[in-house]
């Protein structure tokens, strides 16, 4: 995205860093990421908005999709490798070579609309991966949970008509991207929270909204639209979540899971700009996935 951008290869470092402080790194398996392919990413985004995509891709400097959101020379490859690696992390599940995933991916993806990138996001990788599992591995009923600070406008533009695919979110309100309040429905589940929310407000909405709509639709399968951005030590925002209430909510998440899917969780990484919070809260998250 530029220098200084928050949005950095970075972040991708800090949770390396922080999986080999806690120990965590060798117990877990490892998968290089392989591009999405052409039909994976137009399952959900339109043949005009990928065409425009690597219309727009440059041989040199940046080039803005959005106001936020810029491409270098390497940013497709990289958007190509975030979504395969939803695709790949779906496939290790369904084929139980994998109890769960964690996808340490960028750049992010939940702001991407069928035929627009917004907010940092090129491809909505959970989207890709959530379709992957419907159309490729015969799913009917998918579920995305979303606790990123934002609303994931793009993931429910893409799925809003689609009553196959459940998305329960919760975000700071009013805030980027200005939506999400109003826009629910029945498989839609928005939880829009006030600046200052904290882990207990946190719980109550989840405990409260998330888990009884999740029960009633009986998920196959679940994906995590993973930011971190709600960290109280995020100033991206203003939520004030710690790596307990992390760790709560992925527990919360893998006992639906284990109840109604088999286990089947694929988690993707969004937001989480502020390092050491990222690095301490993906570690928090990846215990609790794992189990370790
Ligand atoms: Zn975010």
């Amino acid at each position: 995205m530029g220098p200084h951008h928050p949005e950095s290869p970075a972040r991708l470092r800090a949770i390396d860093d922080q999986l080999i402080a806690s120990g965590l790194l060798p117990f877990l398996q490892h998968h290089d990421a392989p591009l999405a392919t052409w039909e994976q990413l137009a399952r959900v985004h339109t043949q005009d908005y990928l065409e425009s995509v690597r219309a727009a891709s440059p041989a040199q400097g940046l080039a803005y999709l959005d106001p936020d959101t810029a491409m270098n020379p390497y940013t497709l490859n990289a958007a190509l490798r975030a979504a395969g690696a939803v695709v790949l992390a779906t496939d290790l599940v369904m084929e139980r070579q994998l109890e769960n995933a964690f996808c340490a991916i960028r750049p992010p993806g939940h702001h991407a609309e069928s035929g627009r990138a917004m907010g940092f996001c090129v491809f909505n990788n959970i989207a890709v991966g959530v379709a992957h599992a419907i159309q490729h591995h015969g799913l009917s009923r998918v579920a995305i949970v979303d606790f990123d600070v934002h609303h994931g406008n793009g993931t429910e533009e893409i799925f809003h008509d689609d009553a196959r695919v459940m998305l329960c979110s919760t975000f700071q309100h009013p805030f980027y991207p200005h939506c999400g309040a109003g826009s629910g429905n029945d498989h839609i589940i928005n939880v829009p929270l006030p600046a200052g929310t904290d882990g207990v407000a946190f719980r109550q909405a989840v405990t409260g909204l998330w888990l009884p709509a999740l029960e009633n639709f009986r998920p196959e399968m679940l994906f995590i639209s993973a930011g971190f951005d709600a960290h109280f030590e995020d100033d991206m925002a203003m939520f004030r979540l710690r790596e307990a209430d992390y760790i709560w909510v992925t527990q919360q998440i893998k006992a639906v899971a284990e109840k109604h899917a088999r286990g089947r969780i694929v988690s993707a990484l969004e937001g989480g700009y502020e390092l050491h919070a990222l690095g301490r809260s993906v570690v928090a998250h990846i215990k609790a996935l794992s189990g370790l």
